[in-house]
């Protein structure tokens, strides 16, 4: 790339990215806050509304800081119809979509069920079905629930079968967009931190509990992926010596003591729920707990017990400002999130700074909204020159 060309590919995306997380300004103001001339300004910006990424607006408001002398206020923001941005989640029997567009408005969410077991063609022909007709659509995220190396290999995701598959060939192949593939928990927190442009400077962990215990790190707006893309498995720190068996095949593992199968264990142990039911089973105990119910207030109190466990050991390593926690069993760690705070802030090392914990805002939809979120940040990041094999998105 040419270094002026190089030049205006940067500004281009730092003009995307400084509109995405402040919204909509006058070019004076676009000038201002990235140090580059009006005349710099004026010159990408024609580039950016010729290519139908950004639009003009009238200003929303009027002060001495954003006022252009001599003109009537007009506003610079990303076109939310300039591209879409599809995510895909890959579950048990379902595929989740969330269609954003270039402004990050969620404009579609839908659930497909499909027949069991799902093959890998069956899910790329459900996508290519979803994504025809899309345009102009920049990228598409999709998510696995289990091990998937940063090139989009799946290595492993016994849920559904799968062993040992390039799955972002299969899917390239079919659909019209360029792919990235995605663990589901690693998409859900990105999704969480990348929707709220406040905790994008920051050091955040995401913990997504429900069947199992997935993990994410995001330290300044980037995913910690580790050497080959599988790291953040948060869920098999070992806490105990010993314990049920883990997915993993060893025990003590955190994901042991905090999924909906452990809240099944320590909640009326004779009454075992079969796994149908289970995902029922936090909003029933926690409206129970909220009633008075002992043994539902024992069984949270117990989880939360060997969550703050697993949480104190991630703050000592990371020193998170924010630890986000998710997933389908969101009622419960509402009902315990004051105990979790308070535990995991007394047995930090002292001194160190104290973690806010906060519940995921994002929902159901959350790892198809994160997988779309990935796309998007690919579209708009910069050093996308630098790693991977370089395609502009946008
Ligand atoms: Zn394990």
């Amino acid at each position: 790339m040419a270094d002026q060309t190089l030049a205006r590919y940067v500004n281009e995306r730092r003009i995307l990215t400084q509109l995405r997380l402040q919204g909509p300004m006058s070019r004076a103001a676009l000038a201002r806050r990235l140090g580059l001339t009006p005349a710099t300004i004026t010159n990408l910006v024609e580039n950016l509304t010729a290519g139908s990424l950004l639009i003009e607006k009238p200003a929303a408001r009027e002060d001495g800081a954003r006022r252009d002398v001599g003109r009537p206020g007009v506003d610079i923001a990303l076109n939310p119809k300039g591209g879409y941005f599809l995510g895909a989640e890959i579950g048990v029997g379902v595929v989740r979509f969330a269609l954003l567009d270039l402004a990050l408005g969620v404009v579609d969410s839908r659930t497909a069920r499909l027949i069991q077991p799902i093959e890998p063609e069956a899910v790329v022909a459900a996508i290519a079905a979803y994504a025809r007709g899309l345009k102009p659509l920049r990228a598409i995220g999709i998510t696995v629930p289990g091990l998937v190396r940063s090139d989009g290999h799946v290595v492993h995701l016994p849920m559904l079968g799968w062993k040992d598959l390039n799955f972002r060939a299969l899917a390239e192949k079919a659909l019209s967009a360029p792919v990235l593939v995605e663990n589901n928990a690693h998409a859900a927190a990105f999704g969480e931190i990348y929707t709220q442009p406040g905790l994008q400077a920051d050091t955040i962990i995401y913990l997504k509990l429900g069947a199992g215990c997935g993990g994410a790190a995001i330290v300044n707006g980037r995913l910690i992926r580790g050497a080959g893309g599988t790291g953040n498995e948060f869920g098999h720190l070992r806490i105990r010596p010993a314990g049920p068996v883990c997915s993993c095949g060893r025990q003590g593992c955190l994901e042991t003591f905090v999924n909906m199968a452990a809240l099944d264990r320590f909640y009326r142990p004779s009454e075992a729920f079969d796994v149908d039911s289970l995902s029922a089973l936090p909003a029933m105990v926690a409206a129970a707990a909220s009633d008075g119910d002992a043994e539902a207030v024992g069984a949270i109190e117990e989880l939360a017990g060997h969550l703050a466990t697993g949480l104190t050991s991630l703050a000592n390593i990371f020193n998170p400002s924010t630890i986000v926690l998710g997933g389908a069993m969101r009622p419960v760690l509402s009902a315990c999130l004051d105990r979790l705070s308070q535990a995991v802030c007394a047995g930090i090392v002292p001194g160190m700074t104290r973690p806010q914990l906060q519940l995921s805002t994002l929902g159901e939809m959350e790892c198809a909204i994160g997988a779309a979120t990935i796309a998007h940040h690919q579209a708009f990041d910069v050093s996308n020159i630098e790693i991977g094999n370089g395609r502009a998105l946008l």
